[in-house]
């Protein structure tokens, strides 16, 4: 069984389908969630954490069925929301306190806890102020602290990378990287910027609009580019692109008449300049297809 499964998922806030439909499976490891705004990123999350129950559809979280099962999984899985949480007149100590309370710690146990969560996050002496004191950056510290204070299994963090300048950027997805990879905690990182996730991820869900774009790992597609061209002709392109049909040679269309070719096997990159004489144009921009996170999707996610 896979750690995270999605089937036929559909959530719905009255008539408006936030979800449509969607199924993925996933396994443990950093996950980028991704989509423009109103994909439906929010939503998904607001449901694996039981907020939301869907009309219709299944979800399995680490063995644990929702919405039956949610109270297991909210115990092992920590939330970092993208609005803010915390009480401006309240330090960080005392807010994280209250949070372990909140899910069952004494309070010995919630202090001592506190304390190495929030050195965790490098947050130092300014633990003891009043976090309307803080930056944008220790005010996203204090967010993921709440998040880890419990010792969660799963993580899922929702943009938080917003708001920060760019070397906080880069702490912030160090941090997230950290405790990824030697706490072992499957992490679930929902943002609209594509770098993060290339950076950090190793399988992604893609949304649009409430449906499904593409889930899988990241890695295997960005492989899967390797016989990909991006190739653009004199106009008119559409006899061109009837000599790709004949030949057997795939292609999308991109912005700007540009076409990705997918190169079957066997076929050399010359073939694709007889096509373009035997089609009366000549190739205008010829090369290999943009590998990164971005140029795969930007297209796809634009409005
Ligand atoms: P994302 O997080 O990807 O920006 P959301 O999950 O917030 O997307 O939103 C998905 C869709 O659901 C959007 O069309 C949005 O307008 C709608 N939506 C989100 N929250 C609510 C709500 N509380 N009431 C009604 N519609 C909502």
């Amino acid at each position: 069984m896979a750690f995270i499964e999605v089937e036929n998922l559909t959530v719905s806030y009255g008539d408006t389908i936030a979800i449509n439909d969607i199924s993925f499976t996933l396994e443990p490891g950093v996950i980028g969630l991704i989509g423009p705004n109103g994909a439906g990123k929010t939503t998904l999350i607001r449901t694996f954490l039981g907020f939301i129950r869907p009309v219709k559809g299944k979800i399995i979280i680490s063995g644990f069925t929702l919405p039956q099962e949610i109270l297991k999984v909210r115990a092992i899985v920590g939330h970092m929301p993208e609005r803010e949480v915390v009480s401006p007149k309240v330090t960080a100590v005392s807010f994280l306190v209250y949070c372990g309370r909140l899910v069952g710690m004494s309070y010995v146990d919630a202090l001592e806890r506190s304390h190495e969560v929030l050195n965790y996050v490098g947050l130092q002496e300014a633990r003891y102020r009043p976090m309307q004191t803080y930056s944008t950056g220790m005010l996203q510290r204090v967010k993921l602290a709440q998040a880890i204070l419990h010792d969660p299994k799963i993580l899922i963090l929702d943009e938080p990378t917003n708001g920060l300048d760019p070397d906080g950027r880069l702490e912030m997805l160090q941090l997230i990287k950290e405790i990824a990879e030697q706490r072992g905690v499957t992490t679930i990182l929902s943002t609209h910027l594509l770098p993060d996730v290339q950076n950090l991820c190793s399988q992604i869900v893609v949304l649009k609009k409430g449906k499904l774009v593409f889930s899988g790992d990241l890695q295997l597609l960005i492989d899967s580019r390797v016989n990909h061209y991006e190739v653009s002709v004199q106009p008119p392109i559409e006899p061109f692109k009837e000599e790709l049909v004949k030949m057997g040679i795939k292609f999308q269309e991109l912005p700007q008449d540009i076409l990705c070719l997918q190169l079957p096997e066997g076929i050399e990159q010359k073939e694709i300049f007889h096509c373009a004489q035997r089609a009366g144009t000549m190739v205008r921009s010829f090369m290999p297809a943009g590998g990164s996170l971005a140029e795969l999707f930007q297209s796809k996610l634009e409005k």
